[in-house]
């Protein structure tokens, strides 16, 4: 176990993965890394460039020429591609279908693992995605799989969208949202699922406060079986030493 964890938090969209994420990143002082956002930043270059993306070879010297960057900027992720922010225009319900489409592309996700596991590379991390727990960090100390019935999941995404001045309805919003998790789940290489040992969080009618407090009791624990793991081996030095002086 790493002494900054990493904690994978996966699940179908609209599950409340990002608020939760956020709200956990700042209670254990850690970076909070969403990696839908970067299949949003390939998603929204691959519109910019009008890339057919049935051609994998196209897709494949787009995705190397690409630069993506995040950042973090009061608690919020900026995402950057080839220098430009454009964490404005990859939340649109047309980069969301673009993003779960590109994500089924093998040079894509090859692209975007070497990325994510950089960002996590010396734990303290909270990532959030589908295939965190299962590809990305099979080895995180701490994985959540979080759901909520289809119907929460796309009452929350239309009123994110619309408060974010996008002209949407509920109906429309929910079938994306059901399109997202078919596409998501049935996909041949990382599909959406609960890796074997997550903990699987059901947040219908639970607010983000309830959620974290259900991780972050999870998480203690772990630390404690941590610090026990560590304190066992230190008195198995101290008892190697006493035997010494013993002798
Ligand atoms: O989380 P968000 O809705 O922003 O993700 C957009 C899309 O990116 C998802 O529908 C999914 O297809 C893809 N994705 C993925 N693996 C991740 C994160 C996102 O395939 N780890």
């Amino acid at each position: 176990m790493r002494e900054k964890f990493i904690i994978a938090i996966d699940g179908p969209s609209g599950a409340g993965k990002s608020t939760a994420s956020k709200l956990l990143s700042k209670r254990l002082g850690y970076i909070y890394v969403d990696t839908g956002a970067l299949y949003r930043a390939i998603a929204w270059k691959v519109k910019e460039k009008n890339i057919d993306i049935k051609n994998e070879a196209m897709l494949n010297n787009m995705c190397e020429a690409t630069d993506i960057k995040i950042k973090l900027v009061d608690g919020e992720q900026k995402v950057y591609v080839d220098g430009a922010d454009v964490s404005n225009f990859i939340r649109t319900p047309e980069i969301g279908m673009i993003s779960s489409s590109v994500s089924s592309v093998p040079c894509v996700r090859k692209r975007l693992l070497e990325l994510q596991r950089y960002f996590g590379k010396d734990g303290g991390a909270v990532i959030e995605g589908r295939d965190i727990g299962t590809v990305v960090f099979p080895d995180a100390e701490a994985k959540f799989f979080l759901s909520a019935s289809v119907e929460e999941r796309g009452r929350r995404r239309y009123i994110e969208l619309k408060g974010k001045g996008h002209d949407v309805n509920l109906e429309d919003t929910t079938e994306d949202i059901k399109k997202r998790d078919y596409n998501d789940s049935k996909r041949n290489i990382a599909p959406l699922c609960a890796a074997d040992d997550a903990i699987v969080i059901d947040s219908t009618g639970l607010d983000a406060e309830g959620v974290v407090k259900k991780m972050l009791n999870e998480i203690v624990k772990r630390q404690d079986e941590l610090k026990g793991f560590k304190d066992s081996s230190d008195q198995g030095v101290k008892a190697g030493c006493s035997m010494l002086f013993f002798i």
